[in-house]
């Protein structure tokens, strides 16, 4: 069958990619070679913001366009047929030294322009009435962050592409890019069959390097292509008392920690230290005990919360980022193959739609447009940088 472009990948970011390009009037297939949101976008703190991106400007500004794309798309499907919530997101400190930094942040988010309110404990108190603060605990609030239950809005965006004649297939693998005597795509060959396209976009999330290795037959893509896997854990507990959290948290003091009401009636909590504890291949009881790290610490911030007493009640699941070697995202034509495009990003459920709308110039219109020039494959060392 004809298509316009195949998309390799049913994760957040292919399956927002091929809407916008659906929208546009492409034909789109995408290929999915499992369930749909079934990789990192099934595991992930769910956290989409442009609060935290404040060192460099245009990835700042990459991000907020994501804020304000979701906010655009919460007014057009419904918010809570998307699984996207206003819920805001609240940094919080105590001690000079801490509440200097929220100071530095708010500084850094009024000079990049994004929405922010520096919080006294009194305010900070009213707003989360169930936490145990310290006396002196000052919060940065940023209104615009959401949280994005981001396997619904897969499923929506999916209906969307479908709606719009395309078509989104699972248990699916693409297997391998078929392309003419000019080196021009021609087509992708995946196990149900051989899809006619002259372009292709690959969003494979952490595994990016080895399904471009697997796909062009060339090995060096899976040893030598600059995206990194980094694990992280996420644990979900069973429902709390409604109201117990009512905003993401972070806490940067005296341990890094982050929690938010997930979607179950539960929290979700995660943190850089119990991240470093971990690897992909972790056992059941590295991860228990990494558990209870961020089980204690909640109970210590909310002593209304059952804490470790809950732990056989948690699902506790391994999330792999896709991090690309400098940091930032890899969003762009893949260099040297005619029709190929790439996506790999850290960060993806902030950015799916900045990056969709994005790509869609670049693949419909075949303009690369300032706003993403910073991120294509090109600056990095091996691909022209
Ligand atoms: C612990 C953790 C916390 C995070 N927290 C946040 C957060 O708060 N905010 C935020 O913005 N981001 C966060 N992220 C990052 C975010 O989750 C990811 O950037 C995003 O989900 C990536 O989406 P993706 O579509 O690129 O990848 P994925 O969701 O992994 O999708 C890629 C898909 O490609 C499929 N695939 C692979 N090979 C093939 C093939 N050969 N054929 C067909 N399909 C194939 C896979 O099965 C998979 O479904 C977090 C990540 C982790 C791990």
């Amino acid at each position: 069958m004809n298509f316009d472009i195949a998309i390799v990948g049913g994760g957040i970011i292919g399956v927002t990619a091929g809407r916008w390009l659906a929208e546009r009037g492409l034909k789109v297939c995408v290929v999915e070679r499992g369930k749909l949101a079934s990789g990192t976008s099934a595991a992930n703190f769910s956290w989409v913001n442009a609060s935290q991106k404040t060192t460099d400007a245009k990835y700042h500004h990459l991000n907020a366009l994501g804020v304000r794309l979701y906010a655009e798309l919460g007014d057009e499907f419904g918010y809570e047929a998307l699984g996207l919530r206003q819920s805001g997101s609240i940094t919080v400190a105590a001690g000079t030294t801490g509440i200097a930094a929220l100071q530095g942040q708010a500084a850094r988010l009024a000079a990049l322009g994004y929405p922010h309110r520096l919080l006294d404990p009194a305010e900070l108190q009213e707003l989360e009435p169930h936490m145990a603060f310290a006396a002196d605990t000052s919060g940065l609030l940023a209104p615009s962050d959401m949280i994005l239950d981001a396997a619904r809005f897969v499923g929506a965006m999916a209906a969307r592409i479908r709606a719009l004649g395309g078509e989104v297939v699972e248990d699916c693998p693409a297997l391998e890019l078929l392309s003419d005597d000019d080196g021009q795509v021609s087509g992708l060959k995946t196990s149900e069959g051989e899809i006619a396209t002259a372009r292709v976009l690959i969003a494979a999330g952490p595994d990016t390097p080895d399904v471009l290795a697997a796909l062009t037959g060339f090995d060096g893509f899976a040893t030598r292509f600059p995206v990194v896997r980094v694990p992280g854990l996420l644990v979900t507990t069973p429902p709390v008392s409604p109201g117990l959290v009512r905003h993401l948290l972070v806490r940067d003091t005296p341990d890094e920690f982050h929690v938010f009401p997930d979607f179950n009636g539960g929290l979700r909590l995660g943190s850089d230290d119990a991240d470093a504890r971990i690897t992909e291949d972790s056992s059941v009881n590295e991860q228990r005990d990494a558990a209870r790290l961020l089980l204690a610490r909640m109970q210590a911030l909310a002593p209304g919360f059952a804490g470790e007493a809950c732990l056989d009640d948690c699902h506790i699941r391994i999330g792999v980022r896709a991090v690309p070697q400098d940091g930032i995202s890899i969003a762009g034509p893949l260099p040297g193959a005619e029709g190929v495009f790439v996506i790999a990003t850290h960060s993806g459920v902030t950015l799916a739609p900045a990056l969709a709308s994005l790509m869609a110039e670049v693949i419909a219109d075949g303009v690369v447009p300032d706003m993403l020039k910073p991120f294509t494959l090109d600056r990095l060392p091996g691909f022209g940088g």
